[in-house]
């Protein structure tokens, strides 16, 4: 790390700071996402002392409403709490540069290329980190929720799109080129199959993703219908639903049979929107995995434990860790 490090008035380093808090310390955490940004200020124990929601703004000015609901919760702590707040994370959608502290690229919020730089940390006064909010909400899931005690576990946040996370040997993967992880953007249908937002051409996200599930209803019968959710609901009555459904675990079995074979994780664990539909969305896809299985064995298939919060509770186990080990 170099000398040039922003620091804060007590000498420590704003963008490293990689060490565990001490048990009494706060630390807030933000997840922005497509439609809100959610804040907490958060004990030891996860007990909120301070929450908030605002809009997220369209481009570059959800930074000032990041760093407006930052401000916010930590002045409507009392002082005494309010000087225990010792260090922030910002979990952020799309690309993210940590190590240049660069907002690169998101297609939902629509920005490209923020410096984040040391802005919240000068804003709020204490060490603000940045990183991708997949990558923090697979990291929690893994290490405190569904995936505690396993070594080798593989993260997928089904919702309106499909991403993850992949720990092997006790470590997440990380990678300095692009991010790992985009589960939904392997190519499963490459004939006959629809295209992706990303220009390729049927990807895992096309078949299996809410949205898609929701849209291949609705193709199949003429109706439309709310989403995903009421898609799983019909199964056992409704042929066209169960049909919608086996279509999509087949391609969301096809997209990480590739992954079980490269790193052979014992656990993978469901996140996101979809994982809402429990056991008619785990059980299939165990079973269509171990059809599709020979040479390694069939990974359990469980639901995460912390559900639509993963990103703001990983934001808050993040900010105390303050690094994703
Ligand atoms: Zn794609």
């Amino acid at each position: 790390m170099g000398t040039d490090q922003p620091r804060t008035s007590a000498g420590e380093s704003i963008v490293g700071a990689a060490a565990d808090l001490p048990d009494d310390a706060l630390v807030l955490g933000l997840d922005v996402g497509g439609t809100t940004i959610k804040g907490e200020v958060t004990d030891a124990g996860g007990t909120a002392l301070a929450v908030g929601t605002v809009a997220t703004p369209h481009g570059p000015a959800a930074f000032d409403a990041m760093g407006e609901l930052g401000e916010r919760l930590l002045s409507e702590l009392p002082e005494a709490d309010r000087r225990r707040v010792r260090r922030a994370a910002v979990v952020l959608p799309g690309l993210v540069d940590t190590a240049r502290s660069v907002a690169v690229f998101s297609s939902n919020v629509g920005w490209r290329d923020v410096h984040v730089g040391d802005r919240f940390a000068e804003r709020w006064g204490v060490p603000t980190l940045i990183e991708h909010d997949v990558a923090v909400a697979g990291w929690a899931e893994w290490r405190y929720g569904a995936g505690q005690g396993y070594e080798n576990v593989c993260v997928v946040i089904l919702g309106t799109g499909i991403s993850g996370t992949l720990s092997v040997g006790g470590r997440l993967v990380r990678s300095g080129y692009g991010q790992v992880g985009e589960y939904g953007h392997v190519p499963v249908r490459r004939v006959g199959g629809l295209p992706c937002p990303c220009g390729n051409t049927g990807c895992v996200e096309t078949v299996a993703s809410g949205a898609a599930i929701a849209r291949a209803y609705t193709r199949r019968t003429g109706r439309e219908i709310g989403g995903a959710a009421q898609v799983f609901a019909l199964m056992s009555t409704d042929p066209d639903a169960a049909a919608v459904v086996e279509d999509a675990v087949d391609a969301l079995a096809d997209g990480l049979v590739g992954i079980v074979h490269a790193a052979c994780p014992e656990l993978i664990v469901l996140g996101g929107g979809v994982a809402g539909a429990g056991a008619a969305l785990t059980e299939p896809l165990h079973r269509a995995l171990s059809d599709r299985l020979r040479l390694v064995p069939a990974p359990r298939v469980v639901l995460g434990e912390f559900g639509a919060r993963a990103g703001l509770a990983g934001a808050a186990l993040f900010a105390r860790r303050g690094a994703l080990t």
